[in-house]
């Protein structure tokens, strides 16, 4: 059959299928839950041999950022389910009395999720839990430069969970194209805020709500108040958010560093110290530290290494290898804050540092920039940390670690600005798939006149009246109307 008519068959059928009523249940939603679990399970060592192919990544970076995170999610998922699908009652104003009220999540429908190369199977999944959760159909569309993993997902996706509901549907830009003149009824895009301008054009010409997980640059402040054992572990955290996930390759991941200029040599210092407990002393010899993508951000990340101020401030690092897709992690100092370094994402194992004269500038440079992913602010300083929680804004805020924000269930995970728009992870995940339906049931009986024209000063005072009080306020009334 021919693509695009596989396609609108395949459309079609998640249409009739969640016509049907057969995603509502909590019964299907659970049982595709479980299955996600089982898939995880069982193909664990085929997960992990796919995100190697793709990224390089080692087997306990993969469990730690994504089959273990999804199951995680799973898992909270399951035990929460039946307590978030439940309309949830709510007080009415006395001027309804009376009457019932509710508030009754409705699954949006069919949803498309785009998701990016770098946590290919993170960030099909955790969203697509929040699509069965919600009782939605969903087709996914990974990520055409993890091509291993794309492939590993269509087929698993097509063994394992419920294929009238459920649908892989692998490409690149002309398959997105397509896909994006459809008409959806929500979609759900991890990836960068270039293409995100795409598909928020292509969401309104049907008005599709949109959740947009961007990313940005994310600071990381460090104080020079920390004592030296504080600093040297804030300098572990702050290298394994830099070189230890994706190889930088993260929307999370540090990009810049943020410190006094009198903490500037010793911080150095500290970074090679970690580099080098991280990836041996030969790391240039074993690329250890692992590959760039593909020739394309390869090509990006040299571009901004070759620019004449840039190359100037790198103290540390620096050695490329086309070859093998190779970038030394590279630590410069005060490249200049015009060059594509400091004004777009870094995207690779770069770590710029600023020097300020004293740490409260952070505020001020961490505003004057487009609002980031997260901000990480080492410190122990409690002014410090009550300034940058209300003079920044940001996805979120991580006082004295990196990342770890991202395991949460509990905690909404999204940008704001132009890191994204919306948020998921556990219960926010559900409700990015769910319409908030409002429901209000009355009785026949009681009618106040004074809703009804003519009107007249009595009618006037009534509405007063029945508009300050709820049901509460009523009893209370009654109560001291008997008195
Ligand atoms: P990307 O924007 O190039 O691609 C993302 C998805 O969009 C892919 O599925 C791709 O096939 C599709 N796509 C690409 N061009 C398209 C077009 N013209 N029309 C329609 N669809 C198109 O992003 P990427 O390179 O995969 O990922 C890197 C970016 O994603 C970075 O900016 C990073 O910060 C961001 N990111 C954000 C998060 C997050 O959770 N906030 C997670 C990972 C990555």
């Amino acid at each position: 059959m021919a693509p695009l008519l596989a396609l609108q068959e395949d459309l079609k059928e998640l249409r009739e299928t969640f016509r049907s009523g057969a995603t509502r249940t909590v019964a299907w939603r659970k049982a595709q839950l479980r299955s996600l679990v089982k898939l995880l399970r069982e193909q664990e060592d085929q997960i992990f041999a796919v995100l190697h192919e793709d990224l390089g990544k080692h087997r306990v970076e993969a469990y730690r950022d994504e089959v273990g995170i999804v199951l995680k999610s799973l898992t909270y998922s399951l035990k929460h389910l039946e307590k978030w699908v439940a309309p949830k009652k709510v007080q009415l104003p006395l001027v309804f009395f009376p009457a019932m009220g509710e508030v009754v999540p409705e699954p949006l429908g069919l949803v498309l999720i785009f998701s990016s190369w770098n946590y290919p199977i993170g960030l099909s999944l955790e969203p697509l839990i929040g699509a069965i959760s919600a009782g939605c159909t969903a087709v996914i569309k990974p990520s055409e430069h993890a091509p291993a993993t794309s492939s590993f997902l269509a087929k698993a996706i097509s063994r394992y969970m419920d294929t009238k509901a459920i649908k892989v549907i692998e490409g690149g830009v002309s398959v997105s194209e397509h896909l994006l003149q459809e008409k959806w009824d929500k979609i759900f895009f991890t990836g960068s805020a270039q293409v995100g301008r795409v598909i928020m054009s292509a969401a309104a010409k049907h008005l599709t709500p949109v959740t947009l997980e961007l990313g940005g640059k994310c600071p990381t402040v460090l104080d020079s108040r920390l004592s030296s054992s504080d600093r040297e572990m804030a300098v572990k955290r702050i290298s394994s958010g830099k070189w230890g996930c994706c190889n930088s390759q993260a929307c999370l991941a540090v990009d810049y560093l943020l410190v006094e200029e009198k903490l500037a040599s010793t911080l150095i210092d500290l970074l090679k110290k970690s580099i080098k407990r991280l990836f041996g002393e030969k790391i240039v010899e074993t690329r250890a530290s692992g590959k760039i993508v593909n020739k394309h951000h390869f090509k990006r990340l040299c571009r901004l290494l070759e620019d004449p101020g840039v190359s100037k401030s790198i103290v540390h690092g620096g050695s490329v290898d086309e070859d093998k897709l190779f970038i030394e992690p590279t630590i410069l100092l005060d490249p200049p804050l015009a060059s594509e370094l400091m004004t777009e994402e870094i995207f690779g194992p770069l770590l710029p540092i600023i020097t300020l004269k004293n740490i409260e500038e952070s505020i001020e440079f961490i505003h004057s920039k487009p609002k980031p992913l997260a901000i990480y602010v080492f410190t122990k300083d409690e002014m410090l940390k009550r300034r940058v929680l209300s003079e920044t804004s940001s996805g979120s805020v991580i006082f004295n670690d990196v990342l770890i924000h991202y395991v949460s269930a509990e905690l909404p995970f999204g940008g704001v600005g132009k890191s994204g728009i919306g948020s998921y992870h556990g219960k926010f995940s559900f409700d990015t798939f769910s319409h908030e339906k409002a429901v209000l049931r009355r009785y026949f009986f009681l009618e106040p006149q004074a809703r009804y024209p003519p009107w007249n000063d009595y009618k006037l005072k009534f509405i007063r009246l029945l508009y300050r009080f709820d049901y509460f306020g009523l009893l209370l009334l009654w109560m001291g109307l008997k008195r």
